[in-house]
């Protein structure tokens, strides 16, 4: 592999390490593209507990440019890991996707909107009027256009959910529109360093990476590729083999660059 587009920085509160430190250590590791998708901050606050402030965005994307100026060698990329916050209207495109800033949104759904316009955790999620909930939010994020790709699309079944009608009728929702609208979807190497839980079967499996969703994949014409979730620069590679043993057994079409227009 030759590029990461998942990276946090100590900005956020949860990470260690500046880009600068993370470039260094991808390029000890071979590394060629590197692109920063920070935890996206709100103008109202809103989920600040585990990001930067709004106003240290400046300083994010400054930092990344240092970084940039360093490492010449390295080709670097401004990117934010963003929740659909449609509530806030055109505020993605016209202060996040804009010059200066962001030169590609990963879409994240860590929380959803539901029907009532209430946000709900995406970590438990256990009914079937949340995972449809969590899809619907998913598909309409996609349809925007603002996102380059989508992160961890599988977070749904960190919760516990069983493959059941519903997590079938969410992972189809997601998959068809990923297909119809061209979003690669992340093979998110985070989810190995988290505690298994177990299957319908009692068997142990990760909360994400998904199985179910990634076997059901193979009948869509859609693209993944493996994002670090890199919190710690050592994190950078850690996990990588294993999603790429997954998305191998499975067949999935794996890309290694994103379609990031912007400069
Ligand atoms: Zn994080
Ligand atoms: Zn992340």
């Amino acid at each position: 592999m030759y590029s990461n587009y998942h990276t946090h920085t100590a900005l956020c509160k949860h990470a260690e390490g500046m880009p600068v430190d993370y470039c260094r250590e991808a390029i000890d590791h071979g590394l060629r593209v590197l692109g920063f998708s920070d935890h996206c901050p709100w103008p109202d606050g809103l989920w600040d507990s585990v990001r930067m402030a709004y106003s240290q965005l400046d300083t994010y994307f400054a930092a990344i440019q240092s970084a940039r100026e360093a490492f010449p060698q390295l080709e670097v990329h401004a990117g934010l890991e963003t929740e659909f916050r449609k509530d806030l209207g055109n505020f993605i495109p016209e202060n996040l996707l804009c010059p200066d800033r962001a030169e590609y949104l990963l879409l994240a759904l860590h929380s959803y909107l539901d029907s009532n316009g209430e946000w709900q955790d995406s970590w438990r999620l256990h009914t079937d009027e949340g995972l449809l909930g969590y899809a619907r939010h998913a598909v309409e994020a996609m349809q925007t256009g603002w996102f380059t790709a989508f992160a961890h699309p599988d977070l749904f079944a960190h919760g516990g959910c069983v493959w059941d009608d519903a997590a079938i009728e969410c992972s189809r929702m997601i998959l068809q529109t990923a297909q119809d609208c061209h979003i690669p979807l992340e093979l998110n190497c985070n989810g190995f360093h988290r505690k298994l839980i177990r299957d319908e079967f009692g068997l142990p499996r990760r909360p994400y990476p998904y199985l179910p969703f990634w076997a059901l994949a193979t009948e869509y014409d859609v693209q993944v590729f493996v994002g670090a979730d890199a919190h710690r620069p050592e994190f950078l590679f850690s996990t990588n083999e294993d999603c790429l043993a997954v998305a191998h057994y499975y067949g999935l079409q794996v890309i290694e660059t994103l379609p990031i227009h912007r400069t």
